[in-house]
């Protein structure tokens, strides 16, 4: 060790993760994809084994006072079924570990745990497993999920090839949108504790913060219609973030659509009544928990009329970069802004 002090907010959560990576290196040939993408990849007789891990902290990335503690427990499995589905394998099995602080009571562990055993029934996957332990302050919730899959079916983030079409599911911005309302909400209820929050208006988009839900629906309808994307990835910390991690896994650049980027109604009003911009909103906001995936051209005729999939853009080479096209059609450069952990 030297004395050369360095701050991780210099390295960045991702500089971070790289920087970990450098020093791991594989020893188990079944070890197929170590750290660098929505999970690790592991074989597994003539299937492979899907295993992604997520942590939740209590005032990081919940407030238990607006976040009731069944959704934090539906959300926590979601967000794990969420990577698994995002290399385009089928969830299984999930391990949850959990600290708790004196606060809690068995009654609000059994309510994290109703919405921790709903979001079981949803995906079809089992509990398996688990550590308890006390904590100095809050709830902390880690969860392993662990899916299968057939190694040709596995989505890489570094398969997208030039002239593949984008897709995303769903639309984008609900959340980031639904979590400035909630926090808006707080302070109102915190400057005067009589007033009953109206949320009313807002049930979509503070639901898309509160329990988002994993697309399986979308994996499941891509193997009825034999569609393996190219590359995939889940939408944690925002489109603009994750058309940067795919660029760069797969060596290739992307142009996308104004026109194209798919937002709710709700999702819109709700931006610019709070005085954001809604395309920066569909660009950076978080926790959608959508799809982005590329797929060939070939099997664009199989999802042309799917209702939930929007085909956004396309990749380019690497040396045309990253562009947003404009309504008015000026391409300006995208900027990955995400989330910041640090
Ligand atoms: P996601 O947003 O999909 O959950 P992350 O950005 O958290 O993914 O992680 C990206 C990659 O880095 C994954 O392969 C993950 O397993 C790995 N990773 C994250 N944190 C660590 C860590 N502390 N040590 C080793 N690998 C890590
Ligand atoms: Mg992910």
């Amino acid at each position: 060790m030297s004395d050369k002090r360095t701050e991780i907010s210099e390295l960045g959560e991702f500089g971070l993760i790289d920087h970990l990576n450098q020093k791991v290196k594989i020893k188990n040939s079944s070890s197929l994809k170590g750290i660098g993408d929505d999970a690790a990849i592991i074989e597994s007789g003539d299937k492979v084994k899907v295993v992604s891990t997520d942590l939740l902290l209590e005032g990081v990335h919940f407030d238990l006072a607006y976040a009731p503690l069944p959704h934090v427990g539906f959300k926590a499995v979601a967000v794990n079924v969420s990577d698994i589905a995002a290399m385009n394998a089928i969830p299984k099995q999930i391990t949850v570990s959990i600290a708790l602080s004196n606060r809690f009571s068995v009654e609000a562990v059994d309510a994290l745990y109703s919405g921790i055993h709903a979001a079981c029934e949803h995906y079809g996957v089992d509990l398996v497993g688990g550590d308890t332990t006390a904590s100095r302050s809050g709830l902390v919730i880690s969860i392993t999920a662990i899916g299968e899959a057939k190694k040709e079916e596995i989505s890489y983030r570094s398969g997208a090839k030039v002239n593949d079409i984008l897709c995303v599911t769903g639309d984008l911005g609900g959340a980031l949108v639904g979590l400035q309302i909630l926090e808006r909400e707080k302070q109102v209820y915190l400057a005067n504790p009589d007033m009953k929050p109206d949320l009313e208006k807002y049930t979509l988009v503070t639901a898309r913060q509160l329990k988002p839900d994993a697309r399986m629906d979308i994996i499941h309808e891509l193997k009825d219609l034999e569609v393996v994307p190219t590359s995939m990835m889940d939408i944690s910390d925002g489109l603009a973030s994750e058309i940067f991690h795919i660029c760069k896994a797969s060596g290739v650049g992307a142009t996308i659509y104004e026109d194209k980027l798919p937002i709710d109604k709700q999702t819109f009003d709700t931006a610019v009544e709070l005085n954001l911009d809604p395309i920066t909103c569909v660009l950076n906001g978080g926790e959608d928990y959508e799809l982005l995936f590329t797929i060939d051209q070939k099997d664009f005729a199989k999802l042309e009329k799917h209702p939930d999939i929007h085909f956004i853009g396309h990749i380019t080479k690497a040396e045309e970069g990253k562009y947003l096209v404009t309504k008015s059609g000026t391409a300006v450069q995208i900027k990955a802004q995400g989330w910041k952990h640090f």
